[in-house]
């Protein structure tokens, strides 16, 4: 396989790191997640604006400008020649230096990006899945998609062990979001999710969610809602590139509606697909 780097695209062997990288030592850098569906970017470009944000807000410069960037990453498709269900994984650290905590005198950041098959999430999407409520531990500049993910790892872990597929997190009782995942709470025909504040990652499929309910005529309001309001919610439902949108039918020992996927999910996932039409055919 190939690996797009800042130096051009790289056959996998030959991709390797010092030591001395800042991001294994500090994670002081930021990545993205792309899907593809049959070999096809899915919102390349609003993953790439938010990657141009994310570095912006820790002051790392992105080694391409973003249309070169973006043929780049088509080129790394071509050479890998994916067809099927995927995802592409880019990440960008401030580089390989001696380790001393403030930023290195010189601008010469890492970037490297792969694709990986990734089958879709379908026994998932259809039946829903059941989720834990933990406490949200992080920092509070949870819009940057920065390699600083231990408190999402631990949440994520107690989750599994748990038997759940994913941790919501809550601070002080309000629910932010997943430890991977943007949540929504559907009650009496409106779709409640917390705003894009600090606290939480603004997710390319929250912000698609919110179109489909534009043009589906359901109500939405960026609106934080609490751990408590969870249990009388009439649906839930979780979204993120790797899911999609995933519905909520249990919350710790809770069962959520009737148990089963709501009809508001359920269009909404409708919408997803026809908006990802062609590509994800099939
Ligand atoms: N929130 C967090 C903390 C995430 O890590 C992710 C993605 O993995 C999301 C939300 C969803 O974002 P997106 O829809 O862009 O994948």
């Amino acid at each position: 396989p190939y690996v797009l780097t800042e130096r051009g695209v790289l056959r996998y062997e030959q991709v390797t790191y010092p030591m001395e990288e800042r991001g294994l030592q500090f994670g002081d850098g930021v990545y993205e997640v792309v899907r593809l569906y049959n070999g096809t970017y899915i919102w390349l470009e609003e993953h790439l604006d938010r990657l141009y944000r994310s570095a912006a807000a820790i002051r790392l410069s992105v080694p391409f400008a973003p249309e070169e960037l973006a043929a780049r990453l088509e080129e790394l498709r071509r050479l890998n020649d994916v067809h099927e269900d995927a995802i592409l994984y880019l990440q960008v650290t401030r580089g390989s230096f001696p380790r001393a905590h403030a930023f290195p005198a010189e601008n010469r950041p890492n970037l490297y990006a792969y694709i990986e098959p990734m089958a879709r999430k379908r026994n998932e999407m259809t039946r829903g899945v059941r989720v834990i409520v933990t406490k949200d531990v992080r920092w509070e500049y949870c819009y940057i998609k920065s390699l600083n993910l231990l408190p999402n790892v631990l949440a994520k872990q107690e989750a599994v062990e748990r038997g759940a597929f994913e941790a919501i997190l809550h601070r002080d009782g309000i629910v932010t979001e997943g430890s991977s995942s943007n949540i929504f709470l559907v009650k009496a025909g409106t779709v409640y999710t917390h705003p894009a504040t600090e606290r939480i990652l603004n997710g390319i499929v929250r912000t698609k969610v919110k179109q489909f309910c534009g043009e589906l005529g359901i109500p939405f309001m960026e609106e934080a809602f609490s751990v408590h309001d969870l249990a009388q919610a009439d649906e839930l439902f979780l979204t993120s590139t790797t899911s999609s949108i995933i519905p909520i039918i249990q919350v710790d020992d809770t069962t959520i509606g009737s148990g089963q996927p709501g009809a508001v999910t359920q269009s909404l996932q409708a919408a997803y697909q026809t908006a990802t039409q062609p590509a994800a055919r099939n």
